[in-house]
């Protein structure tokens, strides 16, 4: 089978540009990778003709022998052309298209087992009530890499520079032999990068990168709750060979508040109010998330009456609906009674023994049902 023009494969004329010729293989690698395409042939071999397509053109000094000899000039087999495959071009070419396509799978399948993609980072934020209800805007310190400025990056000792790796002649994969199987890893010299350094920087140990940190602001938006997760794309840790950096979740925690309980949307509040309040009914001052309110209560609230205040909640961040605050009322028997107070009570009491029933219904009935337990 005679092979397809490469210009052809990626839809492209031969005065393209490097960017188009990226573009174009970046959405032909989307439409027919083999992970979005299990099972397809068809989507394999458009998938395989792509990549082949791009690893050439893509390198100006290949795709140079391959517009002056056609395939003849690239194919390793025919002996022609500038250095073939050689040098880990497709390794690099490979990490600047997939890195931030299929970020999250790291090594997969074969082949690419060498570039792999950042750690995931999480940082938990202690937040208020108050500005977990009305979002707020933190910053934050987190762990960072940054360039060896001894070594700019290189992770060689001043003077000395980073040699191909012998091992895998700079492939960063080596075949095994087992048995009658071949096998494809990770260069064990090299830890897939292709390259050894005979003299490392002292300042990083050979890893070109130093480890500071970085203060990112973090907007939360009103709403969230508990344990919700705030992703920063990119801000992980970086990748290794050139893959893509992880992500940063910023996880929420909220401080216990001193009076508000927050369930789902809606908040509750415990009030406690004297016995005469609650009797003679009246306007009490309630504290809701946006300041002080009034509520009016009717005579004779009992104590557990809860008394709701719509829309005084959390707008949730998904939900277009703002909860409501529940006023649990709480009865407050009142305690170091000066002998004044205990003789009025007294009065109370002995009046409101004329008609038991019509005051104290509930008293009333639990004795009537007492009386009926020990039989009359
Ligand atoms: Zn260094
Ligand atoms: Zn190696």
């Amino acid at each position: 089978m005679s092979k397809k023009d490469f210009y052809e494969v990626l839809g492209m004329n031969r005065d393209a540009s490097d960017d188009d010729i990226k573009k174009a293989y970046r959405k032909l690698a989307m439409k027919y990778h083999p992970d979005r395409n299990p099972d397809s042939k068809e989507a394999e071999e458009k998938f395989k003709e792509g990549k082949e397509a791009y690893e050439i053109l893509s390198d100006a000094q290949k795709r140079a022998a391959y517009d002056q000899y056609g395939h003849a000039g690239v194919d390793p087999q025919a002996g022609m052309g500038g250095g073939g495959f050689g040098g880990g071009g497709f390794a690099d070419a490979f990490s600047d298209i997939f890195g931030d396509i299929f970020g999250g799978q790291g090594g997969g399948r074969g082949g690419r087992s060498n570039v792999y993609r950042g750690s995931d980072l999480r940082y938990n934020m202690e937040i208020t009530l108050e500005e977990a209800a009305r979002g707020v805007e933190r910053q934050i310190k987190i762990p960072a890499h940054e360039e060896c400025d001894v070594c700019h990056g290189s992770g060689a000792k001043p003077g000395t520079e980073a040699k191909t790796c012998h091992t895998c002649n700079g492939q960063g994969q080596v075949r095994v032999s087992q048995g009658f199987f071949s096998i494809q890893q990770t260069c064990p010299t090299c830890h897939g990068s292709g390259k050894y350094i005979p003299d490392p920087c002292r300042n990083c140990h050979g890893t070109g990168r130093v480890q500071t940190t970085k203060t990112l602001a973090v907007k939360i938006p009103g709403g969230v709750d508990e344990g919700d997760r705030i992703r920063l794309s990119g801000e992980g840790e970086p990748g290794v060979n050139g893959g893509p950096h992880g992500d940063l979740y910023v996880v929420i925690h909220i401080k216990p508040h001193s009076v508000f309980e927050r369930e789902g949307n809606d908040l509750h509040c415990e009030m406690p109010i004297s016995i005469t309040a609650a009797a003679l009914g009246g306007e009490i001052e309630i504290p809701t998330l946006d300041g002080k309110a009034r509520i009016s209560i009717p005579a004779g609230t009992q104590s557990g009456q809860v008394f709701r205040l719509r829309g005084k909640g959390i707008k949730g961040v998904r939900s277009a609906v703002t909860g409501d605050l529940m006023c649990h009322v709480m009865l407050e028997t009142p305690v170091n009674l000066t002998s004044r107070q205990k003789e009025l009570l007294r009065e109370f009491e002995q009046i409101s023994q004329d008609e038991p029933a019509k005051h104290n219904p509930r008293a009333k009935s639990f004795m009537d049902k007492v009386k009926d337990f020990f039989g009359g």
